[in-house]
């Protein structure tokens, strides 16, 4: 089953995609994870990736493409793939498109979060990363899962907070691109759910964002039933 996840930063894509790995039983690709372990291993594609990051702008696409196109041909990969942060753009949704359309591969599903970029916005600045798990979900501006005091409220691990999360101009620059109807994320959904309409996949799954983790976590796995 090979999935792509869309959704604003900040709208829980992270919290909802590790339930879907572990449901799916297949890997959970997230393009913003591999730079970020990239930049702190001090590699080539981390040192490349950095300054673009840090303002809140896409990788390019030279960059960003093969390295996802190669991730997927690795052996993790055999029975699907959960793939979070890519495309991004149009042009990543044409090129993946055709990649795997080469080689007889179907983008199953679709999901997509969708959820208005204020309030997107708030709970970015209030997240904060628990150095145990990144899917450990602490939020300060949202009441049920707020942290305990200054630790995580699952483990009790050390909070960080992303840079990029903590500046409002690369939170506005991120979301200008997601909402970006022309050529950006949205652009990118709408080319999926034009090809959803004409070939009948990928399925295509809404889901409410403005509701709690464990409404949204009950829609999608309410919806998902229904399609696989
Ligand atoms: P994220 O963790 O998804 O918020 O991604 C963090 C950052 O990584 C983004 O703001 C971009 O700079 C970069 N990035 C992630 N995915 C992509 C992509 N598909 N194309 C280009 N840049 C990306």
């Amino acid at each position: 089953m090979n999935m792509l996840f869309f959704g604003p930063n900040g709208s829980g894509k992270g919290t909802q995609g590790a339930i879907i790995k572990e449901r799916q039983r297949i890997p959970h690709i997230e393009t913003g994870v591999i730079f970020r372990e990239n930049i702190s291993k001090g590699t080539e594609l981390g040192k490349m990736a950095k300054s673009s990051i840090d303002r809140g702008e896409l990788v390019s696409d030279e960059i960003t493409i093969p390295m996802v196109l190669n991730r997927l041909k690795e052996d993790d990969c055999i029975n699907g793939w959960l793939l979070d942060g890519f495309p991004r753009n149009l042009n990543q949704a044409v090129r993946l498109n055709k990649t795997l359309s080469h080689e007889s591969i179907d983008i199953n599903v679709l999901i997509e979060i969708i959820l208005d970029r204020e309030i997107a916005k708030k709970r970015i600045m209030g997240r904060r990363l628990c150095v145990n798990d990144n899917n450990h979900p602490n939020n300060i501006n949202i009441e049920a899962i707020r942290p305990d005091g200054d630790k995580c409220r699952i483990c009790g691990g050390e909070l960080k907070k992303r840079d990029d999360d903590q500046d409002e101009a690369a939170i506005d620059q991120r979301h200008d691109i997601y909402y970006n109807t022309k050529n950006g994320t949205i652009a990118a959904v709408k080319y999926y759910k034009n090809l959803s309409e004409t070939n009948g996949v990928p399925v295509i799954v809404e889901l409410d964002g403005r509701n709690s983790v464990e409404e949204v976590t009950k829609e999608l796995i309410e919806k998902l039933g229904n399609v696989i």
